[in-house]
């Protein structure tokens, strides 16, 4: 009996510090009689029991069950098949949410988020087989650490919510299964949302406290700029992660909390937490030292994923970057697309010219300037770069390298004589991971070592060393930075066609997409952070094309009006319009996949 208008959700994207919050506008509920009720989608199951699995299309549309509507959008072709997709709405009177954990923005986020990660648990506790194939399959796809805008649970102003997710309808062979179906839909689900979706389900505060501390998290990112930070990390943090696939918080008696050294401690002011204090990356070139195996990687690391804001509880929710922070690295293989990088590599061998590079198998450092260069065209901020994923020869040549090989041999200018340019002129700041190169010294604002996974400021110590000991090694640099040739991404190079099928977009995992005959390898793109990110990324890349390519934008004006489109309509203009597993992604990633796409041919 109650219908919930189509849910229009609209992460609010207007300043940059906002992209990752959403306002998912009200969820009107009124109440509308020709919904069929829960005794209707009983007979119907008990009809078509035994039925050829086909008969399932008659529990397409709208169930009014007791606390709540299940939409069924999809249905499944067979057992085997990828599982049908199914909504619940739930509204306020039911749900009985706490009204200012569900505030429009990154309250209700996080609240969305929670409750999410509730409804798989609950999901995963009750999926069993009931069936061939995937029979009896229930899946969410919550979000992990990360709390990011995503369409698997939305949270209206006034309660009221969605939940997005998928069954696997019950058949014998390709016979249905009714009663099966019955016990999935009619007891299993409302059970779950009973245990995932509703306030009764928490302990008190519970809810609240994931709504406040996601809208600090944004306060605190959007404080960055007017203390002249690019990064916050908070005393107490805990930074490093169970291992390299598990992002879950290493937990343990040799877990060191983050403190800041004094000299960088800031105080940053959240709406709910108050006075937070913590070490502020500053603007400018920052360093991180240090002996191998100190920290180094899961300090940057931690800035890395701070564009995101985390969970209560993950140790990085008091830990953010600014909105436009990119991580930098070299990956050997990768295309590139007309991209000038002569900033950093000067003509190659055989004459090839740089203003306007292509390859299908970049080298080290070739991909790296890349990389740094379609930050810039996107617009990034500040470059995060780790010499454990960088070319050696991309960051520096020192004194003995510069005298054995000459100038005119080595097309290279290094990072290292780039880097101050890059904030100079262009407002560009970089935080690097270096263990190796002292001659980064020469080029440091801040420098920050870590000891036993404990920060110090050593920058007035760089300054002395870097006087004592001065490196002798030149600058290299051919010219100043020039102004980057506009590139307009061609569209019929974007073609998502495969055989007989106009459109073929697949994600393979988190790190790849198939658009058409192409594979997209993301596996280097470190900010993108889940599967229902990257599903995004697919569907954006392609919305891009159906949409926005007609005139022939530069890349820029291509990425602000995906991203503009998606701050006006939300994400449920990817996809099939009511899909659940799609998660807000920033411009950088989607430039990152088109970036790679290996058919990708642009205009000047
Ligand atoms: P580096 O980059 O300096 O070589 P890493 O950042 O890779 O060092 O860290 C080395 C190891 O120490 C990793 O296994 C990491 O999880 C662990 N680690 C990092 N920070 C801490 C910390 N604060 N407390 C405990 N272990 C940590
Ligand atoms: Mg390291």
């Amino acid at each position: 009996m109650w219908d919930v208008e189509p849910s229009q959700y609209r992460p609010n994207m207007g300043r940059s510090t906002d992209m990752l919050n959403a306002h998912p506008s009200l969820q009107r509920l009124r109440v509308q009689m020709t919904d069929a009720t829960h005794h209707e989608l009983q007979s119907t199951l008990s009809r078509i029991d035994g039925k050829g699995y086909k008969a399932y299309h008659d529990i397409k549309g709208r169930w009014a069950l007791p606390d709540f509507t299940l939409v069924v959008d999809y249905v499944q072709g067979d057992p085997y098949a990828a599982p049908s997709r199914v909504r619940v709405q739930v509204p306020g009177a039911v749900t009985a949410l706490p009204p200012e954990a569900c505030r429009p923005g990154p309250r209700a986020v996080g609240t969305g988020c929670l409750l999410a990660r509730r409804f798989q648990q609950e999901a995963r506790s009750r999926g069993r087989s009931r069936g061939s194939g995937r029979s009896g399959e229930l899946r969410i796809e919550a979000p992990g650490q990360e709390v990011i805008p995503n369409t698997a649970v939305q949270v209206g102003s006034d309660g009221s919510l969605e939940a997005r997710f998928r069954v696997g309808l019950p058949a014998r062979g390709r016979r249905v299964l009714g009663g099966q179906a019955q016990h999935l839909l009619l007891e299993d689900v409302p059970e779950i949302v009973q245990a995932s979706l509703v306030a009764a389900a928490y302990d008190a505060g519970d809810i609240l406290r994931h709504a406040e501390v996601n809208e600090d998290a944004e306060a605190l990112r959007e404080a960055l700029e007017e203390h002249g930070l690019v990064g916050f990390i908070a005393d107490g943090a805990s930074l490093p992660r169970r291992s390299g696939v598990d992002d879950r918080p290493l937990e343990g008696p040799d877990v060191v909390p983050f403190q800041s050294p004094d000299e960088l401690r800031v105080t940053l002011q959240a709406p709910n937490a108050g006075s937070v204090t913590g070490m502020g990356v500053p603007r400018g070139v920052t360093l991180i030292v240090g002996g191998g195996y100190h920290g180094k990687s899961t300090v940057l690391r931690a800035l890395e994923q701070g564009v995101y804001n985390h969970r209560p509880g993950d140790g990085r929710e008091q830990v953010v970057a600014e909105a436009h922070a990119v991580k930098i690295r070299a990956e050997d293989g990768r295309s590139v697309s007309s991209v000038d990088i002569s900033t950093f590599i000067g003509t190659l061998p055989g004459g090839v010219d740089t203003r306007r590079f292509s390859t299908p198998n970049a080298s080290g450092s070739t991909s790296q300037a890349a990389a740094i260069m379609e930050a810039i065209e996107a617009g990034a901020g500040t470059l995060l770069i780790d010499e454990d994923t960088s070319a050696t020869n991309f960051m520096i040549r020192d004194r003995r390298m510069q005298a054995l090989v000459p100038r005119e041999r080595e097309p290279i200018t290094p990072f290292i004589d780039r880097v101050r340019e890059l904030h100079d002129t262009l407002g560009i700041s970089s935080v690097l991971v270096l263990g190796g190169s002292g001659d980064y010294l020469d080029v440091a604002d801040t420098v920050v070592a870590m000891t036993d996974y404990r920060p110090a400021d050593v920058t007035n110590r760089a300054r002395e060393v870097a006087r004592a000991h001065p490196t002798g090694r030149e600058p290299e640099v051919p010219g100043p930075l020039t102004e980057l040739p506009p590139r307009r991404p061609r569209r019929d190079s974007l073609d998502p066609s495969r055989g007989r099928r106009s459109v073929s977009l697949k994600v393979r995992g988190q790190d790849a997409i198939q658009f058409g005959t192409d594979e997209i390898d993301l596996g280097a793109v470190e900010q993108l952070v889940s599967w229902a990110q990257t599903r995004a990324v697919s569907e954006a890349l392609l919305l891009a094309r159906n949409r926005f390519m007609a005139d022939g934008p530069t890349l820029p004006r291509l990425l602000d009006a995906v991203m503009g489109a998606l701050e006006k309509e939300g994400l449920d203009l990817l996809g099939h319009g009511h899909d659940g597993d799609l998660t807000l992604f920033r411009r950088h990633e989607l430039a990152a996949a088109l970036n790679r796409l290996r058919t990708l041919e642009v205009d000047g």
